[in-house]
């Protein structure tokens, strides 16, 4: 078993990124920008946005924060929106979900301008997705797609087993993998005899959300495992996979911490430099 270290990567990518900003600042005076809105309290969100505020900096971008009280009404927030579309020193809107139950979250992330749309959750952009022409692809599982092939993993031809079919992880990720020509099968929870599906993978994703569900029986030796889940047990954070049982079957694994959680803001910063290209490139036409 060989261990695939998101953090590593992550940091690799997220390097080459200041670098680039370094250059395009020299260059023309101007960096990306990302704004980030949170509304309400929730410490996990909270925790979230501190990280992507601060690796901006970081990097070189411009950070706008916007946290909003929870009572915070839909038309106030679409507003924001609006005004965060309109702003040029924006190249990349995101909102933090999960809102509060009495904003429409689906009309809030309608509203994003596509070009803006860094989180890759319009359905503009799942629509390029699905077509095959993303330009702002979902970050999580860009970022799975950006590991396998920094570790060599043959992706063509290969049984995908995607464990999950949620519209940030699941779908986009099966996607992804299906345009890279693997055979995908996408396993929910009515998936019948889990197991003996899981077992034909030859790269197995799991992102459903409970922990250590993933067990060795479910696993094929040699397999490449990507463990997506983020649990909290016991105050600990635990992945979807049960890295201890599963770990001496895989021929690479993602650790939790320290794997895929990494690559999403890693991704999140180069759909941000990205946008900032295009909308660049577009204002000088
Ligand atoms: P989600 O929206 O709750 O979706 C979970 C999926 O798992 C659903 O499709 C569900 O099936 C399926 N499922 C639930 N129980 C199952 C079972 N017993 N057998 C088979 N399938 C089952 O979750 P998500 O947003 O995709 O997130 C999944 C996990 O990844 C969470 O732990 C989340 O915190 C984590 N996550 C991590 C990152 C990161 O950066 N590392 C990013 C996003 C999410 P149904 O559709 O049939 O209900």
């Amino acid at each position: 078993m060989s261990l695939i270290d998101g953090k590593k990567v992550a940091q690799e990518i997220r390097s080459t990124i200041g670098k680039e900003v370094t250059e395009i600042k020299a260059k023309t005076g101007s960096v990306p920008g990302l704004a980030t809105v949170l509304v309400g309290e929730d410490p996990a969100s909270a925790v979230y946005v501190r990280n992507k505020n601060k690796i901006c900096k970081e990097l070189g971008f411009i950070s706008l924060e916007h946290t909003l009280p929870e009572d915070t009404k839909e038309k106030d927030l679409l507003a924001l929106v609006n005004e965060l579309n309109r702003n040029e020193a924006v190249s990349g809107i995101l909102v933090q979900l999960p809102l509060p139950k009495h904003i429409d979250a689906t009309k809030i992330l309608e509203a994003i301008d596509p070009a803006k749309d860094v989180d890759g959750f319009h359905p503009v952009s799942m629509g390029r997705l699905m077509m095959g022409t993303a330009k702002l692809a979902p970050c999580t599982p860009s970022g799975i797609i950006e590991m396998l092939d920094r570790y060599g993993v043959e992706i063509e031809g290969r049984h995908a087993v995607v464990l999950g079919r949620s519209n940030i992880v699941g779908k986009p990720v099966a996607m992804l993998l299906l345009h890279r020509n693997a055979t995908v099968t996408i396993c929910h929870s009515r998936t019948k005899d889990l197991p003996s599906v899981t077992r034909t993978a030859d790269i197995l994703i799991a992102a459903v959300g409970r922990p250590k569900m993933v067990t060795a029986d479910m696993v094929k030796e040699g397999a490449v495992v990507i463990d997506v889940g983020i649990n909290r047990v016991d105050g600990k954070l635990v992945g979807d996979v049960d890295f201890a049982e599963v770990e001496p079957k895989a021929s690479l694994i993602t650790p939790v911490p320290g794997g895929v959680g990494p690559m999403t803001i890693a991704m999140l910063m180069a759909n941000t430099l990205k946008a900032f290209k295009a909308q660049s490139e577009t204002i000088s036409k």
